[in-house]
C-alpha cells in the first residue's frame, strides 16, 4: 500500500491530489515529504471569505507539519496560490490541511493538544520531534475552538474560587459549573477583584445568570458583593473547603506564636517539633509516625492542643442536617472558641460570626453541593499551576486551565491520530 492511499484514507482532500512521497534522510531525522498539488478542475478559495475565485499567481513552496509516521516526521509541501477575490482582491488561497500563516497542519495541532493533555507540554514536545511553542500554539487552538463552541446553556450551580499562582501575591479567579454530572471550568480572570467577577457575568450575560440557582464561594469580600449584586436570586453558599481552610490557617497560626513563645520565654519547645501536619491533616490522613507524635502532644496542656481540639470539634458543625440545629452547634462552639483566648481562633470566629446565614445556606442547599467539589477542581488547578511549564504567564495558565479543565469540544477531524 502506497503511503498516498493511506493519507487519502485519514485525511482526504476534495480539491488537491497527494502527488508523491518522498524520503529525505537527515542527519539527525528522517522525514517524509508529501508533495500537494490541485487537482485539476478543483476550486480555489479566497481565505478571507472562503468564496470562489481565480488563480493570481503562485508563491513559494510552503511546509506543514504533519503527524509522524512510525517516529518519521512527515511534512506536507506545497506551493500556495494567491487568489483573485471578487469581495477581498488578491488574497492567499484558503487550504483544508491548515489555518492562517500556520506551518503546522491542524490534524498535527490536534494530536499534540490532544497528547498535551497526558503529558507534559515539554514530554509532548520532545516525544513528537515538536517545540514547546507549537505545543502551546496547538493546545490554544484547540482552546480557542472550544470556547467558540462551547454550550453553556442549563448551568444551574457554579464556584467562585481564587488561587494563587507564579512568583508573590497574583491571583487568579476562576469560576466553575458544579452541576451534578457536568463539571468544569467556565471562566479565568486576572485577579480577584470586584472587576475580575463581574467580567465573568457579563460575559456569562443576564438571562444565563438568571437561572443560577447556587453559587458556592469563599467569604472574599468582593466576591460576595458582586454575587449579591448580580445574582441576588441564586443561593450563595460558603463552601465547607474554604471554611475549613480558614480554620487550619488558623490553627497553624496559634502553633507559630506558641513556639516563639515558648523560645522567647526560655523553655523547652522541642514537644511541638515536627508538629505542623499534625494539627493540619484530618486525623483519618495522618501516617503512623503522625499518629504517635500527635498522640504524645495531645498529654501537654499547650495552646495548640486547645486550637486543635477546637477544629476537631468544628467537623461536627457538617454533620447536623437542619439548619436549625446545625446554628445551635455553630453558636456553641463560637462561644467556646471565643473563650479559648487564642487570637487567630477568635479571629476566625468573627469572621463567621459575619457570615454566618451564607455558611447556614450550605444546610438550606441540603448539603448538595459537598465541599469534594470545590476541593477537587481547587486541587486539579493547583496541579496545573505548579508543573513546570513556564506557567508564569497568565496568559499560558489560562490556555493550560482551561485545556485540562474546561471539557471543551474539540475541531472535528476526519481521522483520529491518537
Ligand atoms: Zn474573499
Amino acid at each position: 500500500m502506497r503511503i498516498e492511499t493511506l493519507l487519502n484514507k485519514c485525511l482526504p482532500l476534495k480539491s488537491f491530489v497527494y502527488s508523491n512521497v518522498r524520503l529525505d534522510e537527515g542527519e539527525f531525522r528522517d522525514k517524509l515529504v508529501v508533495t500537494i498539488r490541485p487537482r485539476k478542475n478543483g476550486v480555489v478559495l479566497c481565505s478571507c471569505c472562503s468564496k470562489e475565485g481565480s488563480v493570481y499567481d503562485r508563491l513559494s513552496v510552503r511546509a506543514f507539519d504533519f503527524v509522524p509516521l512510525w517516529n518519521i516526521r512527515v511534512v506536507f509541501e506545497y506551493k500556495m496560490r494567491r487568489v483573485n477575490c471578487s469581495h477581498c482582491g488578491v488574497k492567499v488561497e484558503k487550504i483544508p490541511w491548515a489555518t492562517g500563516k500556520s506551518h503546522t497542519t491542524t490534524a498535527f495541532q490536534l494530536f499534540l493538544a490532544q497528547w498535551a493533555r497526558k503529558l507534559s507540554w515539554k514530554e509532548t514536545a520532545e516525544t513528537f520531534g515538536s517545540c514547546w511553542d507549537t505545543v502551546y500554539r496547538s493546545v490554544k487552538r484547540v482552546v480557542n475552538y472550544g470556547l467558540a463552541h462551547r454550550n453553556l446553556d442549563g448551568i444551574t450551580a457554579i464556584g467562585v474560587d481564587e488561587v494563587q499562582y507564579g512568583r508573590g501575591q497574583k491571583y487568579i479567579t476562576l469560576v466553575y459549573q458544579i452541576d451534578e454530572g457536568m463539571r468544569r471550568l467556565l471562566y479565568v480572570g486576572r485577579k480577584r477583584t470586584t472587576k475580575t467577577l463581574l467580567r465573568f457575568f457579563f460575559e456569562f450575560g443576564k438571562k444565563r445568570t438568571a437561572l443560577l440557582k447556587f453559587i458556592c464561594s469563599d467569604m472574599w469580600a468582593p466576591y460576595l458583593k458582586v454575587i449579591r449584586k448580580k445574582a441576588p436570586q441564586a443561593l450563595n453558599i460558603l463552601d465547607r473547603f474554604h471554611i475549613v481552610g480558614h480554620l487550619t490557617k488558623a490553627v497553624n497560626q496559634v502553633r507559630i506564636d506558641e513556639v516563639k513563645k515558648l523560645k522567647q520565654d526560655g523553655y523547652d519547645e522541642s514537644v511541638l517539633r515536627h508538629t505542623k501536619y499534625c494539627f493540619l491533616k484530618n486525623p483519618e490522613n495522618l501516617t503512623d509516625k503522625q499518629q504517635v507524635k500527635l498522640d504524645d502532644v495531645l498529654d501537654y496542656d499547650l495552646k495548640s492542643v486547645r486550637a486543635y481540639l477546637l477544629k476537631e470539634s468544628f467537623q461536627l458543625f457538617w454533620n447536623y442536617k437542619s439548619p436549625y440545629w446545625a446554628e445551635w452547634y455553630l453558636e456553641k462552639w463560637c462561644g467556646r472558641a471565643m473563650r479559648s483566648r487564642l487570637e487567630p481562633i477568635k479571629k476566625f470566629v468573627k469572621t463567621i460570626r459575619n457570615h454566618q446565614p451564607l455558611i447556614l445556606n450550605w444546610f438550606k442547599a441540603k448539603k448538595q453541593y459537598s465541599s469534594g467539589v470545590v476541593e477537587g477542581l481547587n486541587r486539579k488547578v493547583n496541579l496545573v499551576t505548579r508543573k513546570a511549564f513556564g506557567f508564569r504567564s497568565y496568559e499560558v495558565l489560562k490556555i493550560a486551565l482551561f485545556h485540562t479543565m474546561g471539557n471543551l469540544p474539540e475541531p472535528e477531524s476526519t481521522h483520529r491520530f491518537c
